[in-house]
């Protein structure tokens, strides 16, 4: 194998048809840093405005250690995989604290900073330092198991793969070099299939060359991804406030605000369900009313189906039992908070549609006495 000559092709292919990508035109380390933890499980087109808008908002390593965990979690909403907003912000803090403000140069520092394993350190050594450090990312776990034609699955040959990539990296221009390996998986050496004809490597590459290419990287058996039902509830009050709460600290989209509700059990109705479920998280009592949408949302791991009402506020103050804070807030504030994703779709449904029609009726109920109107944020 004449590594040379593989690099030189990547290389001259790169020049020519490397994707213009807006971190691709700065060496401040912290806009890199920034990049790494967005790319990680998200698409390049997703991320560019993100990209743009974080450091437009943050646009020093000091200004992101410095905002607060809403500011962060706001700019970071809607991208997913929110633990990342959170590494990144600490990450930035640590490097502040201890490093002065620099990102640092060594991998074996880099990789003990909140959310940054090899791939990310690698990609920030050689991007932002023109270190010479490897990738590993799914572009190139494809790209490298087809080249050398490996028939276990990427996640068995982690290290065989990691050899390969250390061993083809250009020691002249390491970042470059990652970064067309990268574009090559993403354009080129395609997930479903590969484009051969295009590839600057055709003709060394074993696994067109056996014609497996397209059969490769080998993947697991796959697992059926459980599903899960939810009754969600959209609660108004007579002030025509709706009751938002926070998620926990910890757990599957820490910190975010939510529509309360919880999973469906066996035998249980929607709207039964979503009574029970605003009963145990919140301690309060409501009337279930009309259907406003249903939707579908995948994480990694789960799908669930969202299945949300509107809901008349009935009585009782709203207790933390499920949650870490609450707030009774107006339709045009919703946008002030962080919601997951798939919390955006039932916004979107509140913004576009008409409210209930009881709501105009509502002034002068006996039941909303006790509750106060002005939102109540408990950080
Ligand atoms: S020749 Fe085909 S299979 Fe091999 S690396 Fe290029 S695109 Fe991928």
């Amino acid at each position: 194998m004449n590594w040379s000559q593989l690099r030189t092709q990547l290389l001259d292919w790169y020049a020519q048809f490397g994707r213009d990508l807006p971190w691709r035109h700065t060496a401040d380390p912290y806009a890199i840093l920034v990049s790494e933890f967005m790319l990680q499980q998200t698409q390049v087109v997703t991320v560019i405005p993100y990209y743009r808008k974080w450091l437009e908002t943050l646009p020093t390593l000091q200004d992101c250690a410095q905002a607060t965990l809403p500011e962060i979690y706001k700019l970071w909403e809607g991208l997913g995989y929110y633990r990342r907003a959170e590494y990144l912000h600490r990450t930035c803090q640590i490097i502040v604290e201890h490093y002065a403000g620099t990102v640092p140069q060594e991998l074996a520092i880099l990789i003990q900073l909140p959310g940054i394993g090899r791939t990310t350190a690698g990609g920030i050594l050689s991007h932002a330092f023109n270190l010479p450090f490897p990738i590993l990312d799914g572009n190139v776990q494809r790209v490298l198991s087809r080249f050398f034609a490996l028939t276990t699955p990427p996640r068995r040959n982690t290290q065989q793969l990691w050899q390969y990539s250390e061993q083809l990296l250009s020691p002249e221009q390491p970042g470059r070099f990652n970064q067309a390996l990268m574009d090559l998986g993403a354009g080129v050496c395609l997930p479903q299939s590969p484009q051969c004809d295009r590839c600057p490597w055709q003709n060394e590459c074993i696994g067109y060359r056996t014609h497996q290419g397209h059969l490769l990287p080998m993947s697991e058996p796959s697992q059926a991804i459980p599903h899960r039902t939810i009754g969600v509830g959209v609660i108004w009050n007579a002030q025509k406030q709706i009751l938002i709460d926070q998620r926990p600290r910890t757990g599957l989209l820490a910190n975010l605000w939510e529509f309360p509700g919880g999973k469906v059990e066996p035998g249980e109705s929607i709207p039964e369900c979503i009574q029970r479920e605003i009963h145990e998280e919140l301690g309060i009592e409501i009337e279930v009313a009309e259907h406003l949408i249903t939707v579908q949302h995948r994480y990694i791991h789960l799908r669930v189906t969202l299945v949300v009402h509107h809901c008349r506020y009935r009585g009782g103050t709203p207790e933390l039992r499920g949650c870490q804070a609450y707030a009774w807030v107006g339709l045009d504030d919703l946008p002030n908070y962080p919601f997951p994703k798939a919390n955006q779709k039932i916004i979107r449904a509140l913004q576009t549609s008409s409210p209930p029609s009881w709501l105009s009726k509502w002034p002068g109920d006996e039941y909303n006495q006790n509750e106060p109107c002005d939102p109540q944020v408990l950080w």
